[in-house]
């Protein structure tokens, strides 16, 4: 009898994970069950090229049609999964319908961290996280001059280059002391603060959006913590989300900021595998447990996962890693810089370019690169090999980072 693999959630892990399993030569049944109307696609586009219009839907797929025919994949789209019972391995859809399954991976991702504050269901409030978002905040991209956007992280930032090129009013509202204060060093939020000020966005930190007032039920308003008053033709919030867990933890699966999972990406529930942003992993490299928010993770994930399944334990042990494109700025992340005693900056002449690399006791636990590729090329290696490079040299542009490795 061949085996049934479920697989919840129809992003870029489910996506991977269905390639790597037909590539395990797992010739068994797939399941795919996603809420969204979509085939997997690509999420970072939508604060990028996707959201500035140009690109068709079909481009953002991460694999044709053809594909999941090919690999004779039973895809439930516009469906949710509303329980599972990892004892008697079935799933409930909000249909009704049962699934039996041998083998279960979650991957659910997140949910966006909501405002809650007054006015927070007005018209013309955002989020984004779907293609469907995307598609509702251009509707209102046409009549808007004053966009207001709450969050200075990545989504944030990206959002903001996207309704400059397309000549909107921005204001970035950031409750931290600076912009990307989680994930960056200052010198870094330095840098993004002057490019995007000098963009002609303008940035408030130190800014907590305390109530929204609108206009016949459509937000026109942003009212801040100090009581000063911002208009706003439409509102993007981006301030984080939340890991889709609740599956697993309505099942008695064990979560802690995300769907616990070794480092075969198994969680506590026999044949329950979980991967990409709703779960969190033991990190070889770093210690603790990390919940990584990216693309890399999750496709790294999927492909453990499938071995897995296929009976070959691997364990997972990838330095993280991510981008960001804002206007003619590609930043490129290797690694996890929290904790780091000793930060060191390369800046080279060309215009728009810098890299920061970050050392804690003296050995290079990650870089943040600004059209940087081949800092960022060699650092995933230096970073993965816990080398400890000479900070004097990596300061110095013209040391080429193959003398490092
Ligand atoms: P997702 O791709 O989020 O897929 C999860 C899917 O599961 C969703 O479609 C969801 O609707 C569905 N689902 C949830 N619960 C259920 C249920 N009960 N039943 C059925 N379906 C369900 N990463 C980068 O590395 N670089 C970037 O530049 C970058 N930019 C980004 C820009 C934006 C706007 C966003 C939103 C994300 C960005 N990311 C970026 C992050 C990256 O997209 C995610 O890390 C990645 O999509 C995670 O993949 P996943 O498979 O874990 O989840």
């Amino acid at each position: 009898m061949s085996e049934t693999v479920l697989i919840i959630g129809a992003g870029h892990g489910a996506a991977q994970a269905i390639a790597s399993l037909r590539q395990e030569k797992f010739d068994g049944n797939i399941i795919l069950v996603g809420e969204e109307d979509y085939l997997p696609y690509n999420r970072p586009p939508l604060s990028k090229t996707f959201l500035e219009g140009d690109l068709p839907l079909e481009r953002l797929y991460i694999k044709g049609e053809v594909f999941y025919e090919k690999h004779a994949i039973d895809a439930r789209l516009g469906r949710r999964v509303s329980k599972i019972d990892p004892d008697a391995k079935t799933a409930t859809l909000d249909n009704g319908d049962e699934i039996n399954w041998d083998h279960l991976i979650l991957a659910t991702g997140g949910y966006v961290r909501k405002m809650n504050c007054p006015g927070h269901d007005l018209d013309a409030i955002h989020y984004l996280r779907n293609v469907n978002d995307v598609y509702a905040i251009q509707k209102d991209f046409e009549q808007a001059e004053n966009v207001v956007i709450v969050g200075g992280g990545y989504i944030g930032l990206e959002i903001a280059a996207v309704s400059r090129k397309r000549g909107k009013d921005v204001t970035i509202l950031e409750m931290a002391d600076r912009i990307l204060n989680r994930v960056v060093a200052p010198e870094m939020s330095e840098f993004y603060h002057n490019v995007h000020t000098e963009e002609g966005v303008t940035i408030l930190c130190d800014t907590g959006v305390t109530a929204f007032e609108g206009t016949d039920g459509r937000v026109s308003k942003v009212i801040t913590a100090d009581g000063d008053e911002y208009d706003a033709d439409m509102v993007i919030v981006g301030i984080g989300i939340i890991p889709a867990q609740e599956l697993a933890a309505d099942a008695g699966i064990a979560c802690e900021n995300g769907i616990t999972v070794d480092e075969y990406c198994r969680t506590s529930a026999k044949d329950v595998y979980a991967i990409g942003d709703c779960c969190t992993h033991p990190s070889a490299l770093y210690g603790g447990r990390i919940r990584l928010e990216s693309v890399p993770n999750a496709m790294g994930q999927a492909k453990t996962t499938a071995k897995a399944i296929c009976g070959d334990l691997q364990v997972y042990n990838e330095v993280p890693w991510f981008w960001s494109d804002q206007y003619d700025m590609k930043l490129q992340i290797v690694g996890l810089s929290n904790g780091y005693d000793q930060i060191v900056i390369r800046k080279n002449d060309k215009p728009r370019s810098l890299a920061a690399f970050y050392l804690k006791e003296g050995q290079l636990i990650s870089m943040d690169g600004v059209n940087s590729p081949a800092e960022f090329m060699a650092c995933k290696k230096l970073v993965m090999n816990k080398v400890s490079p000479d900070p004097e040299k990596l300061a110095d542009p013209t040391v080429s980072m193959k003398d490092f490795m």
